[in-house]
């Protein structure tokens, strides 16, 4: 194509391109929302038998029914045809026009939303693929149509005063015997294809040119082109057994806050050549060969099916070419596959298998999203510290569904309220000022989001704010608390200080020091308590008499509690009772006086005394006289010394061994 043909084409598809009846004007729609799942469409082209072809003359095996469906002989049963349907069918007197404005245009508008959108043109070789895709300077096809509309959309969508500047780039590529050759560049060798962490499909190192016009467009499109076509010649066959991809970025970037940038990708691809892969029904070595002339097309079937089957594992990577499309089918892209078959007989099988294909390919679902992200230069501060902030994992997690970019639009340009949003954070005083710094960034970044930032919020990384923030506070918090106690330890001290003797009527408000651990002093055990009956009898009637009551240190019990100042308050509770001397001396006559003069019935009230001993007693009284002391007891017949002992300490001593006081 020389200068004056593509300036002849340029001018066609200007005029086919401004006059086209189909022709709608691309506008921004539904920006930021994601669309429903969005089906493969396919579309089939049926080529007219163009002139020179053997057979000619022939009717065609192949005639359309309506817009949208065909139908072909049965080879198996020539009584009966093959129908199809699909989402448009062009017969042979369809123009390109109707092709681009039928089922290309519609899906450009998707490219300035910031999706992605792929035209597929398939079929066997001499079908008309690239007579669909790039046409003639007379009829001009998909690409420079699509080109040129493109190139006028962003022209208007990036104009001075609106809210995107936009820009175009363009790759030109062509996966062959499963190489990735620049047709850009043709020093360069095999080029590998990546996938970044948010899925994009990327291939490092391919020429990217930027492009502002059709004849941009041109210049770098038709010198590749002719390479193409030269290579063809010379390596036989090359061009019907190589997939061109041309690649289109749209790239958009807002002008003002919040500063988003989209990416849109449009891949317009003229794929191999169908008919060997699709006819032979090679096996073993045959099939090898054929996969090895065209893998690619291969895996696009198995790839397909799989997707329709809903297998768990989509052979992507099985292929160059399917690599390449992995976000075209079945992944994010508006897709639309254009089916080209002949009407010559000799295309029959190659018709069918194509057909067949087709429509399998319009069962997969692809679900196309919006590729949004903020710009790489604002981001830049703000993603130092997200990721200072945030481990590996959780910045990951904080992308969004869509791998949307969260940072902030004007980081430079601090509201003043947001050093005070931080204020809270006194600790952080102690912190690297580098990391102060960025976590001022990134409150700053949250603030700024206000309304708007909804979904921001809900990230980890604001998650993580707060968290740190409720941390603070509660350190905070337990300082003052712990700054309160000292103040009522002090105050409680110092009224101590003043009147120890009312420290046992402190104020119940008043707290007592906390570090004072005290352990409850367990209730004394209720025992009854054991009088000689003498001695009750005579306090009773002698309520002046003195009685001596001493502390049994031996006996006390210790006094629970670990708090050394605590006062000895409840201590008489565990004071025992033992009777003094003279008290004593007083009971045990009293005693000898009852056993000498006491009937048997008087005797019986003294403990350890049954009316057996006490006639015991009376009888050795009326042989051997009066008892001269207490001790005598032990003389009586029937008494033992241990009976005796034990008479005494019951009846003298007042107290059973063991016997204490206390609180009942
Ligand atoms: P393919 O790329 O599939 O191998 P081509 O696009 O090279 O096939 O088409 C083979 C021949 O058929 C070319 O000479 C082309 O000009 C012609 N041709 C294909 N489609 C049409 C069509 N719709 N109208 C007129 N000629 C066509
Ligand atoms: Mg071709």
């Amino acid at each position: 194509m020389d200068a004056e043909a593509s300036a002849q084409l340029r001018r066609r598809v200007m005029a086919a391109g401004t006059s086209g009846a189909g022709r709608c004007r691309l506008s921004k729609v539904g920006a930021g929302r994601r669309p429903p799942p969005a089906r493969v469409r396919v579309a089939v082209r049926l080529r007219p038998f163009v002139d020179g072809t053997v057979g000619a003359s022939d009717p065609p095996c192949v005639r359309g029914m309506d817009s949208c469906s065909l139908e072909i002989a049965n080879w198996r049963n020539h009584q009966e045809t093959l129908k199809y349907q699909f989402d448009a069918f062009y017969g042979e007197r369809s123009t390109q026009q109707d092709i681009y404005a039928g089922s290309v245009q519609p899906i450009l508008r998707h490219l300035l939303e910031g999706q992605n959108a792929s035209v597929l043109a398939y079929g066997p070789t001499g079908a008309g693929k690239t007579h669909t895709m790039l046409g003639s300077p007379e009829q001009p096809g998909v690409i420079p149509r699509a080109l040129m509309d493109l190139l006028q959309l962003t022209r208007e969508e990036g104009a001075e005063g609106r809210p995107w500047a936009l820009s175009v780039t363009m790759s030109y590529l062509e996966i062959y015997q499963e190489k990735v050759l620049d047709l850009l560049d043709s020093a360069s060798g095999d080029l590998v294809i990546r996938e970044d962490c948010r899925g994009n499909i990327l291939i490092p190192g391919l020429t990217q040119k930027p492009i502002t016009s059709f004849a941009d467009f041109e210049r770098h499109f038709l010198p590749a082109s002719r390479n193409r076509t030269v290579g063809a010649t010379r390596l036989n066959q090359r061009s019907s057994r190589s997939h061109a991809v041309l690649l289109v970025k749209v790239d958009q970037r807002e002008r003002l806050a919040p500063f988003r940038q989209r990416e849109g990708k449009l891949y317009l691809i003229d794929l191999a050549g169908s008919e060997d892969n699709r006819r032979t029904g090679n096996k073993g070595l045959r099939l090898k060969e054929s996969g090895a002339i065209n893998t690619s097309l291969f895996v696009l079937g198995k790839v397909v099916d799989a997707l329709n089957q809903g297998l768990p594992r989509v052979p992507y990577r099985d292929s160059k070419l399917t690599r390449l499309l992995q976000d075209s089918l079945g992944g994010s892209a508006h897709s639309i596959l254009i089916a080209n078959i002949a009407p010559e007989r000799r295309f029959y099988l190659d018709t069918v298998s194509a057909l067949n294909f087709a429509a399998r390919s319009k069962e997969v679902i692809n679900r196309p999203f919006t590729n949004e992200s903020l710009q790489l230069h604002v981001l830049a501060p703000v993603k130092l510290s997200q990721k200072e902030l945030l481990g590996p994992s959780e910045a990951k997690r904080a992308r969004g569904p869509e791998g949307e970019e969260i940072g902030s639009p004007e980081p430079t340009e601090a509201p003043a309220s947001a050093s005070q949003k931080l204020s809270p954070l006194q600790k952080l005083s102690s912190m690297d000022p580098a990391m102060l710094e960025r976590l001022l960034s990134l409150d700053r970044l949250l603030g700024s989001q206000g309304s708007q930032g909804a979904p921001l919020l809900s990230t980890p990384r604001r998650e993580r704010m707060v968290l740190m923030k409720t941390v603070e506070e509660k350190d905070l918090e337990i300082e003052r608390l712990k700054m309160k106690q000292k103040e009522l330890e002090a105050k409680v001290l110092a009224q101590e200080a003043v009147d120890p003797k009312e420290k046992e009527n402190c104020s119940p408000t008043v707290l007592r020091p906390l570090s004072h651990r005290t352990v409850t002093v367990a209730r004394p055990l209720k025992k009854a308590v054991v009088m000689p009956l003498q001695l009750i009898q005579e306090q009773a009637a002698s309520p002046n008499t003195e009685i001596h009551i001493l502390k049994n240190k031996g006996r006390k019990r210790k006094l629970e509690s670990l708090d050394a100042s605590e006062p000895e308050g409840k201590a008489e509770d565990c004071w025992e009772l033992q009777i003094s001397p003279e008290l004593l001396a007083h009971g045990r006559q009293k005693i000898l006086d009852l056993l000498n003069e006491g009937s048997a019935r008087d005797l019986r009230s003294l403990q350890r005394i049954g009316p057996k001993k006490a006639q015991l007693i009376v009888g050795w009284r009326e042989l051997h006289g009066p008892f001269s002391q207490v001790e005598d007891l032990e003389r009586v017949e029937g008494i033992t010394g241990k009976q005796m002992e034990s008479f005494l300490k019951a009846n003298i001593l007042g107290l059973a061994a063991g016997q204490r006081c206390g609180p009942s």
